[in-house]
């Protein structure tokens, strides 16, 4: 027997233990941890700004480190807490834990490259009186969010004797920045406005504008890049064949900044995924003598595949498990390598795409990433009918749920977009070959890829929580 006045709290209860409970994150904190939460974004938004390539990424988790007590793994000496550093491009931070190595490690995957604009080997040349550079953009770009905008210098020239050159400018406010043109839209409507918005901008007119000053002698040839040479040889004593054997990368000359009006969001560039590197770091660091043997790595080279020596693909992390093994005066052996590898369980940390309300017919709304929800699991990724994905294991799943639930993280379920309007992948599928349970796990961000990412600071922080958490659990 039931009343009409009982039966809204009978439908209320029913609904509270029945049906999935999607609740903003904002909504699961009291005062002190909202403040905490806007805490947390500063220090993250300080690391974006210094940490805008590869290179610089791992200089500044190797400084974050260093202070904590962390040694080279490479070295001889005791301890538990070590570092180990891959071509200056990838990092990895190894803690021994309670448990021996054999039965395996907590792992979190991140990268610290980002999409951007690398100029050529042969980069400069002069055309109608002005000084440009020729690039080769790096990784999925909307090329035409890369014109008009103020960009800056960053990389590594390696000189004819061998020395190395740091080079980074236009980061200081009183610094030069570089910028690739745009055409003015009075003169666009009959040829690059019929096109279509991915060809509208072509990947050799990707071209930064670097100066325009002549060399004095009026009967040079090519004066302005003469003049150009002449000043980067006083400057840095460069010449042209230096930029053959040098790295320099173009991105957007932005700080992080806080967006809204409520100052709940982040803008900056390289989110995608400096966001997981940062908590991830930062969850190391909070960690004090985890139950098991943890293993943070920051890969290179995510964004065009996990390739090369210092992508995921590389056996560097065979190595660094071979100097954990070492270090905890075990005997190492390939099969012990192979064994711990095995019977490791692993976060892929990496970003999801968020619900943008202007685009919504992308997604699959039930379950696309929300900003706002805290951090996305998603037990596989790739493209159509799942391909190329890693598709963790429901067991999995179920592990990292009830983690994540008894440390009362806020997480939410997602894929990337519909089921047939294209995908991604991430270094998931690169660790899973050796056998270790491995799922995907970051914060979903707005306008990915470009030079302005936007997550939301709850997020990001339950992100951290949820790093904390898995790195935490026996
Ligand atoms: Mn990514
Ligand atoms: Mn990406």
């Amino acid at each position: 027997m039931t009343t009409k006045g009982k039966e809204p709290n009978r439908t209320k209860d029913l609904e509270k233990k029945l049906k999935l409970q999607g609740k903003l994150a904002w909504d699961r904190l009291d005062e002190k941890e909202r403040k905490e939460v806007f805490r947390f974004a500063e220090g993250y938004k300080k690391f974006l700004d210094r940490a805008k390539t590869e290179r610089e990424a791992v200089q500044e988790i190797l400084n974050a480190v260093k202070g904590s007590g962390y040694r080279d793994l490479s070295r001889g000496g005791g301890g538990n807490k070590f570092y180990s550093i891959n071509r200056e491009k990838s990092i990895a931070l190894a803690l021994l834990g309670k448990a021996p190595l054999a039965e395996g490690l907590r792992i979190i995957v991140s990268h610290v490259d980002s999409p951007r604009v690398d100029l050529k080997q042969n980069p400069l040349y002069e055309e109608s009186d002005l000084a440009l550079f020729r690039t080769h953009y790096y990784g999925g770009i909307k090329k035409y969010q890369w014109v008009a905008i103020p960009l800056s210098l960053h990389g590594l020239v390696v000189k004819g004797d061998g020395s190395l050159l740091p080079i980074q400018v236009g980061e200081s406010p009183d610094d030069p920045v570089l910028v690739i043109n745009d055409l003015l839209p009075h003169l666009s409507g009959k040829t690059q406005d019929q096109k279509k918005l991915a060809e509208g901008i072509e990947g050799e007119k990707l071209t930064a504008l670097a100066g325009s000053l002549p060399y004095s002698d009026g009967e040079a040839k090519e004066r302005i890049k003469l003049r150009l040479m002449e000043l980067l040889h006083e400057k840095y004593r460069l010449v042209e064949e230096d930029f053959t054997s040098a790295e320099l990368e173009l991105v957007p000359a932005l700080k992080a900044k806080d967006v809204g009006l409520d100052r709940s969001l982040i803008g900056a560039y390289g989110q995608d995924d400096r966001a997981s590197a940062y908590t991830s770091l930062q969850a190391v660091l909070s960690l004090k003598n985890p139950p098991r043997p943890v293993l943070a790595l920051f890969a290179d080279k995510e964004e065009i595949g996990s390739e090369g020596n210092t992508g995921a693909q590389s056996l560097f992390i065979e190595e660094v498990v071979r100097g954990m093994i070492e270090r905890s005066a075990e005997s190492p052996s390939e099969t012990l390598v192979k064994r711990v590898l095995a019977r490791s369980k692993a976060i892929s940390a990496d970003v999801e795409s968020a619900l943008d309300p202007n685009y919504p017919e992308v997604h699959d709304k039930q379950n696309a990433g929300r900003i706002g929800y805290g951090v996305c699991l998603e037990k596989f990724t790739g493209h159509r009918g799942k391909a190329g994905a890693s598709d963790a294991r429901a067991e999995y799943v179920g592990e990292i749920r009830r983690i994540f639930n008894a440390h009362n993280v806020a997480w939410q379920m997602t894929e990337i977009g519909k089921v047939d309007e294209g995908g991604g992948g991430t270094v998931a599928k690169y660790l899973a070959v050796y056998g270790m349970d491995i799922i995907d796990c970051g914060v979903p961000v707005l306008s990915m890829h470009s030079p302005f990412e936007v997550t939301s600071k709850v997020d990001i922080y339950e992100g951290y929580k949820a790093y904390l958490a898995f790195l935490s659990s026996p």
